[in-house]
């Protein structure tokens, strides 16, 4: 299968086709998945020179990680008082530690691989649509005593001036968040993967498993054995490994692209930051393409629904932040699917002797891929034991069918809380 239509496809900067795995194929360890989990796992072991294979079943690229909305930025998809309630305050703040660390790995992996097609822009702003910021002070003042993370904050004249829109009372600005094109930043990966000589297969969904002394992993037309293996295939798991497929929900989430229209667009988001509203249920918009188009993110839903569908929800909530974009017509719209345990934290470990996971991201995984996959390589090189850290969120059943109910009425329960929350103020 091809990939499907996105912004990011039609803006790849090199079209590289990888064959399809044949005949038998020996290697250190096979990793499925060629999503940002899978191949920066693979980067990180093969810059330690062990050989690597990545199994891909359809395209590099192809599940969320050549579909998102670019931002990188620190936290994880769940919410820092979870975390702290499950594991303790230090720990959680270990844990939101390295989620900053994770950020800059991206930034650096860009730099250091000169992939210049990931155009990587600074700056995210945390936008509040109702009027209190006493919370949201509080919040900078901790990440800058806590962590030495800087957060400027921005008024309601001073969010106008970049944004022209009533919407918004309050902002923070992250500078040292970012956002960039996905795509083109995980075809750098598997081409560095490839340069220091690790294999990747496209067209080759892992379909049989035997995970004895050597670990064989079957496709349609070969078979790789192999010392370890890894399993990173996201929220597009199709129940090769049964544990995890229980462990993780598939939920989808949907994107749209404007038109070219840079003289409008320009006349209302005067910025190239990213802007994300602080809504539970949240919405992100960047301006890209050299400012000439709009990129608008958010909803979820347990059920694919109609992009079509969805993508006029989009519209409906771009055109009540800034009605003057009525006119601004949309381009494309997609979805992806994010994977999501019931804790919504990352699943990093060892399933068996030999056999790891690196899974489960949500909504949050730019940076938490690349901290999942730097611990998980130290673990497997015997580097350090910060694998550990995720030891508390295992592998819990997700709930199959009732999980995923569960899961939709959660976020419509999180969109009525923050209806209320704008109508209290
Ligand atoms: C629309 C959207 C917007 C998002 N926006 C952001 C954002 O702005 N910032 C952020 O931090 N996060 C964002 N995310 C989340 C982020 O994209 C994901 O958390 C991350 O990309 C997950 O990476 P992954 O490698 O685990 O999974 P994926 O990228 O989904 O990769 C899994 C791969 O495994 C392959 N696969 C599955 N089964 C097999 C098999 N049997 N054999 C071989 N291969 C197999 C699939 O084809 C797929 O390519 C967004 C997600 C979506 C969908």
């Amino acid at each position: 299968m091809a990939y499907i239509e996105t912004y990011y496809k039609r803006s790849m900067t090199e079209a590289k086709v990888r064959p399809a795995l044949t005949g038998v194929v020996e290697c250190d360890t096979v990793i499925i998945g060629g999503g940002l989990a899978g191949l920066t796992t693979a980067l990180e072991l093969a810059r330690a020179g062990i050989s690597v294979v990545v199994l891909e079943a359809e395209q590099i690229g192809f599940g969320a990680s050549g579909r998102n909305g670019g931002i990188v930025s620190p936290s994880f998809a769940c919410g820092e008082d979870a975390i702290a309630r499950r594991v303790g305050p230090q720990a959680a703040k270990a844990l939101h530690r390295l989620t900053i660390e994770g950020v800059d790995r991206v930034r650096a992996t860009i730099d250091d691989l000169g992939i210049e097609g990931a155009a990587p822009c600074p700056g995210l702003l945390s936008l509040r649509r109702f009027d209190r910021a006493d919370d949201m002070l509080a919040h900078a003042a901790l990440f800058a005593g806590e962590y030495g993370y800087e957060m400027a904050y921005l008024d309601r004249e001073a969010l106008r001036a970049v944004l022209k829109t009533d919407r918004y009372f309050h902002g923070l600005r992250d500078n040292r968040a970012f956002h960039m094109h996905p795509l083109n930043y995980l075809r750098g990966i598997a081409d560095e993967v490839e340069r220091l000589g690790g294999r990747i297969f496209e067209g080759s969904r892992a379909v049989s498993q035997n995970l004895g002394v050597v670990k064989a992993i079957g496709t349609a037309r070969g078979r790789v054995a192999a010392r370890r293996a890894v399993f990173a295939a996201g929220g597009y798991a199709d129940g090769l490994q049964p544990r995890l497929q229980r462990g993780v929900l598939p939920i989808a989430t949907y994107m749209m692209i404007s038109e070219p229209a840079p003289d409008l667009i320009g006349s209302v988001i005067r910025t190239r930051e990213a802007m994300l509203d602080d809504r539970r249920a949240s919405d992100y918009y960047r301006v890209v393409d050299g400012g000439s188009r709009l990129l608008w993110g958010g909803r979820i839903t347990t059920r694919t629904a109609s992009e079509t569908a969805v993508a006029a929800e989009l519209r409906r909530e771009m055109v009540g932040t800034y009605p003057q974009l009525a006119g601004l017509k949309t381009d494309l719209a997609w979805s992806g699917l994010m994977g999501y345990a019931r804790h919504q934290m990352p699943q990093i470990g060892q399933l068996q002797d030999g056999v790891w996971h690196c899974t489960a991201f949500g909504g949050h995984g730019l940076n938490t891929t690349a901290i999942g996959a730097k611990v998980l390589a130290e673990a497997m090189l015997g580097q350090s034991d910060r694998i550990k850290m995720f030891a508390p969120f295992g592998l819990v059943w997700a709930g199959g069918p009732f999980g995923m109910a569960a899961a939709q009425l959660t976020y419509w329960s999180l969109q009525a809380q923050d209806w209320w929350r704008e109508r209290r103020g």
